[in-house]
Order: C-alpha cells, then sequence, then structure tokens
C-alpha cells in the first residue's frame, strides 16, 4: 500500500482531466499494457493499476471521494464490497468492442470464455424521500418491487431438465465466433457473440414450462429495511441481492435506496446540529426572560439573558440530530431574531412613554445626539 501510487499519475493526467481525458489516456493504456499484447513482467501489475485508477476516477462519486480523501477514502468505499471488475464494464473485451467494434486481442482473454461464466448482476438505484423528523429518528421502510429472481425449477439454466441442455454447434460452446476480414491493413480478427446461443454457448431442447426458457421469474418482492436515525440527505442504504438479475445464473446486484430528506419549515440542519431561529421581544431580550423553544424531542425551557442582542446564538447541548453512529448527539443553536412591537395598546404606550422620559432625564443620549457630537 505504500508505494501505491496516484491514480492521476497512473493514467497521466492532471487533476482538472475531463471525463473525455480521462477515458482516452485509460483507452491507450490499457491497449498498451494488456497482458495479451504486452509480454513484460510487470504488465499484468500495471494494467491491473491502470484499471484500478480508472474505476475510481470515472465514477464521479468515486472521484470526488478520491479526491477528498485520498486512498484511505476509498479503503472505506471498498468496504461495501459490491463495487469490483472492470468499472460497471462487464467485460474488458466490452470496452474494446464498444470503441473499436470488435476486441483487438487474441484467445486467451477471450470474450468467450468469459461471457459463458455467471456475473453479478447490476446495482439498481431507487430514490426514497422522508420527513425531516424521520431522518432524526430513523424509520422502518417497506414497500413492494419487481425483482428479477432465478428460476428454481431450473436453477437459472432455461432447460426443462438437464439433458435438454446441448453445445451449440455454430461455436462449439464458447459463445463467440471469430470473423475474419480482408483490410488495406491486412486480415483482421474481429470476434463476436455467437448469434445462435446469444453467447450462452449452449442450446435447449425442451425450455422449462416455469420461467419459459428465461431462467429466472420477475416476482414482486416486498422490501423491509431500516432507515438509520441520523441519515443524511442523499446517503444511500444497500439491500443485497434486490438489484438487476445476474449473468448466467449469477447472483443479482444490489439495491441502494437514495435518502432524500423533505425540508421542514421551522427546523433547518447544519450536519448533526438544527438551526432555529427564534422570535424575541424587545422587552424580553432587555430584561431577560425565560422561553420554551421547540426542539425535535419536545419544548425545552431556555433562559434569554438580560440584554440579549439581535443575532445572538445560544445553544441547546445535544438537542441536535442523533448520530448515525451512536455517538453524541448535535446540538440545537437558537439564533435570537428581536421583534419590535407594532401595535400597542393604550397601557403599553403609556409604560413606553415612561420608561422613554425616564431614560431622557437620566440624560441617556439619542443616537442623533451622539451622531451630531462627532461632528463638534
Ligand atoms: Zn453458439
Ligand atoms: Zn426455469
Amino acid at each position: 500500500m505504500a508505494d501505491k501510487r496516484d491514480y492521476y499519475e497512473v493514467l497521466g493526467i492532471s487533476k482538472n482531466a475531463t471525463e473525455d481525458e480521462i477515458k482516452k489516456a485509460y483507452r491507450s493504456l490499457a491497449k498498451k499494457y494488456h497482458p495479451d499484447v504486452n509480454k513484460a513482467k510487470d504488465a499484468e501489475e500495471k494494467f491491473k493499476e491502470i484499471n484500478e485508477a480508472y474505476e475510481v476516477l470515472s465514477d464521479p462519486q468515486k472521484k470526488a471521494t478520491y479526491d477528498q480523501f485520498g486512498f484511505a477514502g476509498m479503503d472505506g468505499f471498498s468496504q461495501g464490497g459490491t463495487y469490483g471488475g472492470f468499472g460497471g464494464f462487464e467485460d474488458i473485451n466490452d470496452i474494446f468492442s464498444s470503441f473499436f467494434g470488435g476486441s483487438p486481442f487474441g484467445s486467451s482473454y477471450s470474450s468467450s470464455r468469459r461471457s459463458n461464466a455467471p456475473r453479478q448482476g447490476d446495482d439498481r438505484l431507487q430514490r426514497v424521500t422522508i420527513d425531516f423528523l424521520e431522518a432524526c429518528f430513523g424509520k422502518d421502510l417497506e414497500f413492494d418491487i419487481d425483482v428479477d429472481e432465478t428460476c428454481k425449477a431450473c436453477n437459472g439454466s432455461g432447460a426443462a431438465s438437464p439433458s435438454d441442455i446441448t453445445t451449440c454447434s455454430t461455436c462449439g460452446g464458447s459463445g463467440s465466433v471469430i470473423r475474419q476480414q480482408r483490410t488495406p491493413l491486412g486480415v483482421m480478427q474481429t470476434q463476436s457473440v455467437c448469434p445462435d446461443c446469444q453467447g450462452t454457448g449452449k442450446k435447449i431442447k425442451k425450455i422449462c414450462p416455469e420461467c419459459r426458457g428465461k431462467g429466472y421469474n420477475r416476482r414482486k418482492t416486498t422490501i423491509t429495511t431500516h432507515i438509520p436515525a441520523g441519515i443524511s440527505d442523499g446517503q444511500r442504504i444497500r439491500v443485497a441481492g434486490k438489484g438487476e438479475r445476474g449473468y448466467n445464473g449469477g447472483p443479482n446486484g444490489d439495491l441502494y435506496l437514495e435518502v432524500r430528506i423533505r425540508p421542514d419549515k421551522q427546523f433547518e440542519r447544519d450536519g448533526k446540529n438544527i438551526l432555529l431561529e427564534i422570535a424575541v421581544t424587545a422587552v424580553d431580550a432587555t430584561i431577560g426572560t425565560k422561553m420554551d423553544i421547540p426542539t425535535i424531542y419536545g419544548d425545552v425551557s431556555m433562559k434569554i439573558p438580560a440584554g440579549t442582542q439581535e443575532g445572538t446564538v445560544m445553544r441547546l447541548k445535544e438537542k441536535g440530530v442523533p448520530d448515525i453512529r451512536g455517538g453524541k448527539p448535535g446540538d440545537q443553536l437558537c439564533i435570537v431574531h428581536i421583534e419590535v412591537d407594532k401595535k400597542l395598546s393604550a397601557k403599553e404606550k403609556e409604560l413606553y412613554k415612561e420608561l422613554q422620559n425616564l431614560q431622557q432625564k437620566a440624560g441617556k443620549e439619542s443616537i442623533w445626539q451622539r451622531f451630531k457630537k462627532q461632528f463638534d
């Protein structure tokens, strides 16, 4: 790990490289170091390094994590355990066939061998929106989705019985066919998926009646999961095995639930802290009082000290959002907004008048008097 090279360095690009530049750099390096092409001792190691760098830098989310935390961030990321292989490409040869219209490699890295093998399906992303308080205290989720399940009757083979499966005669079971083309540059070999068996390498005589030969059945499945207290907007929850169906009888991918939080009318979140604006009358701010302040845990009595100024921030310790990892909750920060009465009763007016007279007699300067003094 100590001598692990920076991903940007591996691909020989700058940190500001565009998506296109990243792809281009990867393509030319992957071509150069592919173990089938490059027989140098360290080619395979290099090839792996290049793929790893590309896997991260081509994924905006992983790239952002890497940019922020470096390899430390990546370790945490891969512990999730679902990201692997060639960064979402099904097969290295698929990359080349999509770029060049065919595989530039010989048979030893052929897609035929790999496309026959069982592979995990793609991950699936679904958004769920919850309320502010649900995000604070957690929520049990239950909903139905359609999931493709491997057919139990045929174990995903699609055949009525194992004896109904035969080897495809067109490709001899390899799943791919090689075509030779004469071009001005010489004879070019291209490999493509066998048109007769669609790459499975097999032919089925009698199909499974349960799934009609598909090898899977689409089933309404109830997903039950728990959103932990303290979750943040945009965080994802993984539900294993409920993603897209696997290839060739491989396991399903995972389902990711991206949590969105509906804003609250009065509370605002700042990480674990909650911000709340509280209105205090000029009289209360001047001589002090006690107030009941709403928090997500219910009302809490708070002292407003005499002489409190506009914009003062008062902290209610541990009245913020619970910590998702079980640590201390955040605080609630109450931002004081002083409100001046617009409508006064006759009695109130009288009292304010009296206060005004008192202050004038005591020689308290008005703002205008103070202002004028500066020019004397
Ligand atoms: Zn075939
Ligand atoms: Zn079946």
